[in-house]
């Protein structure tokens, strides 16, 4: 039996599936298998065939935080976005959701059942497992507010974390030093709140959003993190790079934080050639270290 039947009994599964179709800035490079779990149970055997044949693997949610290489990845990519969606909403605001929810959705839904706590996360195109591990945040509010535990397969274990145990900072938390472990699920409280005040502020937040950021083009939003001297974007003003084109990689004339795909005509390369020249000359003018937001994968 080929490794493709043997996974596809469960699971869905692409084969030398551009990654181009799955990030945000589309770009990325053919991986051998693209694979959609039919459950956690299938999930778990997936893992253990891929381990067993030595087929390195990446848990992936919306490709939104993404920056894949050109190259070929020779492995597999587990996306938990079509089946591994669902959530539920108690009346005191307890919400279950799994990794592969939308973010975006979610804070829909909370409103819609008059909750509050969400609404900065109603313009991020992630899904909850990539907000998880990013500790994706705005408006001064992130996911460490609202998360009580989270439920990661670790180990060949599933395990409830507690959020204290989780090493929430600045667009980081404990997942990005365990790469291995698979967020399942979370725990979240939001608190009840009016539904019209909840609409409002989700309004005015997109309404900034629409107003600030390069919506329009193929991005993967913020590319650096804030330095302690700075914002990001001002460091990026300041040194002329607004408008600034490597290939088809632009640093956008809205928000100079963001770097898009002009016309999809960009490669991972020109993305990452770009990102590595604003660091070298923050590094050499200003003596700042830019970290990047952005995850980098199979480079
Ligand atoms: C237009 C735009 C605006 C944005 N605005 C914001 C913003 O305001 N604030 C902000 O914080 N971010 C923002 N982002 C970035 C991005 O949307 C967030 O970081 C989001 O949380 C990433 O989620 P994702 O599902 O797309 O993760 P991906 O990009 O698919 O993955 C990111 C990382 O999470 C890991 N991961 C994903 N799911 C799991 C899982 N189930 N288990 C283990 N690891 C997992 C991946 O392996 C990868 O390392 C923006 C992006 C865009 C394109």
């Amino acid at each position: 039996m080929s490794i493709k039947d043997k996974l596809a009994i469960y699971a869905q599964v692409l084969e030398e599936e551009p990654m181009g179709k799955h990030t945000t800035y589309h770009v990325g490079g053919d991986v051998d298998y693209y694979i959609y779990p039919n459950n956690g149970t299938s999930l778990m055997r997936i893992i253990n065939i891929l381990e067993s044949e030595n087929i390195p693997f990446f848990i992936m949610g919306r490709g939104s935080n993404i920056l894949f290489s050109d190259k070929p990845f020779h492995g597999a990519i587990i996306n938990l976005d079509r089946t591994m969606n669902d959530f539920y909403i108690e009346e005191d605001g307890t919400v279950i959701a799994q990794a592969g929810c939308s973010i975006i959705n979610l804070s829909v839904q909370a409103m819609k059942n008059n909750l509050t706590g969400l609404e900065w996360a109603s313009g991020i195109p992630g899904s909850v497992g990539g907000a998880l591990y990013m500790n994706a945040g705005a408006y001064k509010s992130n996911m460490e507010a609202i998360v009580e535990e989270v439920c990661v397969l670790k180990n060949h274990s599933i395990v409830w974390m507690k959020a204290e145990d989780l090493d929430f900072g600045y667009r980081h938390s404990i997942f990005q030093t365990h790469k291995d472990w698979v967020i399942l699920a979370c725990k979240l409280h939001l608190e009840l709140g009016k539904y019209e005040d909840i609409a409002d502020l989700m309004d005015s937040r997109r309404a900034r959003r629409m107003a600030s950021q390069p919506l329009d083009k193929p991005c993967a939003g913020s590319v650096f993190r804030n330095p302690e001297q700075m914002p990001a974007w001002k460091l990026i003003d300041e040194m002329g790079f607004r408008g600034f084109q490597i290939g088809g990689a632009k640093v956008s004339e809205k928000h100079s934080n963001f770097i898009v795909n002009e016309n999809n005509t960009a490669s991972a390369s020109d993305i990452r050639d770009l990102i590595d020249l604003i660091r070298r000359q923050a590094k050499e003018k200003y003596g700042i270290h830019l970290i990047t937001e952005v995850e980098q994968l199979n480079w």
